[in-house]
């Protein structure tokens, strides 16, 4: 039977602070991870194909309002270049990724996209895709397109912590987002969130709320990791003026990060989870230290070396000066390294909704 962990059992495992006791945490949910969804790591090539956006999350390095951001958008060209990359080295799957836009035209221009790299690969390839909050309806347009997921973070689910990491508008607002995972649900996306660690003023109650919420809106793919300092924002720059004790050090966020993973394994079971970048920003080993705690998922960046260094969403963004053959390489050293199999040409669907 299906063991039901209460929020203080979550919390528990939150604050464990013995190593012994954290590695054991590790290799339970490794060992729940194999039993459950396998030893292979699936690969999703992540293309940032725009950094514009409409929106001003205080965090983001890539706010509309941050005028030091060289914009830019991808010619449809060359995302499909990207694409057929991926499909050609085994990938299995791809993630289209930008800042929010809701105009027509982007709305338009994602739908060709999508139905062109369908169409080039006879879909074949899993299409995830990151594009913010939209209308139903354009949610709809795209996953008639071809796209099958969609990843949207909730940030934090404790919706008045959400509002002081947002601006205080309409356009910043918890409960769109939470419709918005809703409508995704609804329309049979496979739904992707997640939430980031260490936020200033975020607790491990909070955390444990947090993990509840994924299984309470039934999620079935977890892409979680630390809050990163970006200098140019306003969080970073509060930060700064009310003075660092109001945020942990990497090395919490880092641990916190792994517990999170490991304990939504054991919770969740059989979810897709991801090993995500911000974990190397912290840590030279955080993505294998991630699979090694129950993680199944990595998010390979494969834009081209110019336009990944324009989309900083933080500071010290790992793999800025990598090109994307040099990426396939150096995570097929590291994966095989602790023992994990890769699903080359596998979309790697996530096995909690193919059994929903
Ligand atoms: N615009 C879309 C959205 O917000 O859903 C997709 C792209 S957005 C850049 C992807 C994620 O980046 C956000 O959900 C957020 O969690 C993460 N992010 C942004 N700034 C960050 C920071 N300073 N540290 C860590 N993660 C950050
Ligand atoms: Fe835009 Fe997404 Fe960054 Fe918010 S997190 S500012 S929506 S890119």
């Amino acid at each position: 039977m299906k063991k039901q962990w209460s929020k203080k059992d979550l919390i528990y495992l939150l604050e464990l602070s013995q190593e012994e006791d954290i590695k054991k945490l590790f290799q339970y949910a490794n060992k729940i991870r194999i039993q459950y969804v396998g030893k292979e790591v699936y690969y999703r090539g992540l293309i940032e194909f725009s950094n514009i956006c409409n929106k001003d999350c205080l965090y983001c390095g890539i706010r509309k309002s941050n005028t030091k951001v060289m914009r830019y958008q991808m010619e449809k060209e060359e995302i499909l270049r990207e694409a057929l990359w991926a499909y050609q080295e085994q990938y299995g799957s791809i993630t289209l990724q930008s800042g929010e836009q809701t105009n027509s035209n982007y709305v338009k221009f994602c739908e060709d996209i999508i139905l062109e790299i369908n169409k080039k690969t006879k879909h074949a390839l899993g299409i995830t895709i990151s594009m913010g909050e939209q209308e139903k309806e354009i949610y709809q347009k795209w996953f008639n397109a071809g796209a099958s997921r969609y990843l949207l973070r909730i940030e934090t689910s404790n919706e008045l912590l959400y509002q002081k990491i947002h601006p205080q508008n309409e356009n910043h607002s918890f409960q769109t987002r939470l419709a918005c995972l809703r409508y995704l649900k609804d329309i049979g996306y496979q739904v992707g969130s997640g939430v980031m660690i260490g936020i200033p003023g975020q607790t491990c109650e909070d955390l444990a709320n947090d993990l509840l919420f994924f299984e309470r809106e039934d999620i079935d793919m977890i892409g979680m990791g630390p809050y990163i300092e970006q200098k140019d924002t306003p969080l970073y720059q509060q930060i700064e003026k009310v003075g660092y004790p109001i945020l942990r050090d990497k090395q919490w966020r880092f641990q916190m990060s792994l517990k999170m993973i490991a304990i939504a394994r054991i919770l969740l079971k059989d979810v897709n989870i991801a090993a995500t970048t911000a974990l190397q920003a912290l840590d030279p080993l955080g993505r294998e230290k991630a699979l090694k705690a129950g993680a199944n998922v990595l998010m390979p960046i494969i834009t081209n070396e110019e336009q990944r260094q324009k989309y900083q969403l933080y500071d010290q963004k790992p793999c800025i000066n990598e090109t994307a053959a040099q990426c396939k390489e150096c995570l097929q050293r590291r994966v095989l390294s602790i023992a994990n199999e890769i699903g080359y040409g596998k979309k790697g669907d996530s096995t909690h909704f193919l059994k929903r």
